[in-house]
């Protein structure tokens, strides 16, 4: 097959073409063009792959935990799997904290463009998390996260997609029902679920045959609202000065971030696979793909499971089980990102932090992280917890939501290679990690 032909080929070129679009359309004016005729491509395709999110999860823990046919071995696996993921989380919290404590990105912001930066992100952030979700995330105790979890409707949690953890926290008990009612009972509901899994995988298939398309429209949006400025002006050396003034809290994410990837994952996949490296990143580089120009690992989900089950060979059980309950409550990126912005935001307003608060961060970034829905900018909004956890004001977050979805876009990236990886190691440790020969 000709290079061309493969998606994710096709991705990368949707990709570039999206960002030399977008600064050409800034650039000269085009706004009204773009908004008009390119964006809602982006838009159809966040919608489609927002559509089957919730069937997905559904079916696919619903079947993933029912065809772990025995108790026993579902609460193994439910115990590796969460405990990993956990684990993971308070490491890469760990890591940011290293690395924003050695690189002090906020002590190096000069007074005067901290001043600026403050002023002119505070009416965004007063308009893009203003009252209620900065209220009630302040009202909220650190083990807010458990109690949302458990919804009181069934259909109420399967109506939005940010009620993702109490969907799957209802086809977990689902599941684990089915397990243990006879097997008479089982087998058709069980046939009922994994029939509509089939079918939802078909229409993840399907709609991933727009993505180049998603994905130029996707880059192409974020550049132009980066680039023109609320006026209209456009104005491309805001983005570098912007980037400049806060390079440093980007470098001291990113390094976090790559820390984490190649010491942890590779490090886990290295010691419990026998996958090669450059073979994990092959099978799951369209899912990275995908997270970078979506920013959301729910979006990403479809792809994430498809890749492991047919590039890492994981099978069919442990995919179902092991991925979406990932997409849902492993967000690594997300916790060492809000663990670097938090202690920049605290050096930024000059509020020191001791070792008790850096603890404290550790625990509520894990719980926040948890708690974040898998959807574009939740991580920002959760870090409003965790500020006020440790005394930081939460509109601190002006200062960084200009530079955020830059970061989303890297954080989110990380949290699907981090569900991927997991689900390599679960895979293997249950005998059910069968790479194809390629
Ligand atoms: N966008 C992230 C995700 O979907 C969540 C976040 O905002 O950190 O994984």
């Amino acid at each position: 097959m000709k290079w061309y032909r493969k998606l994710h080929w096709q991705i990368i070129i949707g990709m570039v073409l999206g960002l030399i679009y977008g600064i050409v359309a800034a650039k000269f004016q085009w706004i009204g063009f773009a908004k008009n005729w390119v964006v809602p491509f982006g838009d159809i395709f966040m919608n489609l792959l927002k559509l089957i999110a919730v069937p997905l999860v559904l079916t696919s823990l619903v079947a993933g935990v029912a065809s772990l046919s025995d108790f026993k071995k579902l609460s193994r696996m439910g115990g590796k799997t969460i405990g990993l993921y956990i684990t993971t989380t308070a490491i890469a919290v760990t890591i940011g904290l290293l690395v924003v404590n050695t690189i002090n990105p906020g002590n190096r912001l000069p007074a005067e463009t901290k001043d600026n930066l403050t002023k002119q992100f505070q009416a965004n952030a007063n308009a893009k998390a203003k009252g209620e979700t900065v209220e009630s995330a302040k009202a909220r105790g650190p083990l807010q996260p458990l109690v949302d979890m458990v919804p009181d409707n069934f259909f109420g949690s399967a109506s939005s997609n940010r009620n993702m953890l109490q969907l799957v926290f209802v086809a977990l008990l689902i599941g684990i029902a089915l397990v243990q009612v006879n097997s008479e009972h089982r087998q058709p509901v069980l046939t009922l679920f994994e029939g509509l899994q089939a079918v939802v995988i078909k229409l993840v298939n399907m709609i991933m045959l727009m993505a180049p398309i998603g994905v130029f429209a996707l880059i192409a949006k974020t550049i132009t609202t980066l680039a023109v400025g609320e006026e209209g002006q456009t104005d491309l050396a805001q983005i570098g000065a912007i980037l400049g003034a806060l390079g440093y809290y980007c470098i001291a994410v990113i390094i976090g971030l790559l820390l984490h990837i190649c010491v942890v994952y590779l490090g886990l996949l290295k010691l419990w696979t026998p996958l090669k490296i450059v073979q994990f990143f092959k099978a799951v580089g369209p899912a990275q793909l995908l997270a970078f120009s979506t920013s959301s690992s729910g979006a990403t989900l479809p792809v994430t499971m498809r890749q492991c089950r047919e590039k890492l060979g994981t099978s069919r059980e442990t995919t179902s089980f092991v991925v979406p309950l990932g997409a849902t409550i492993n967000m690594d990126g997300t916790a060492l990102y809000q663990a670097v912005a938090a202690v920049f935001i605290a050096q930024a307003s000059g509020i020191p932090l001791d070792m008790g608060a850096q603890v404290t961060i550790v625990l509520t970034a894990v719980l926040a992280s948890i708690g974040t829905a898998a959807v574009p900018g939740a991580g920002i909004i959760m870090l409003v917890i965790i500020l006020e956890a440790v005394g930081v004001p939460g509109e601190g977050i002006a200062l960084i939501l200009g530079v955020d979805r830059i970061l989303d876009m890297l954080r989110t990236t990380t949290n699907v290679t981090g569900d991927a990886a997991v689900c390599a190691v679960i895979a293997h440790s249950e005998k059910q990690l069968h790479p194809p020969n390629e």
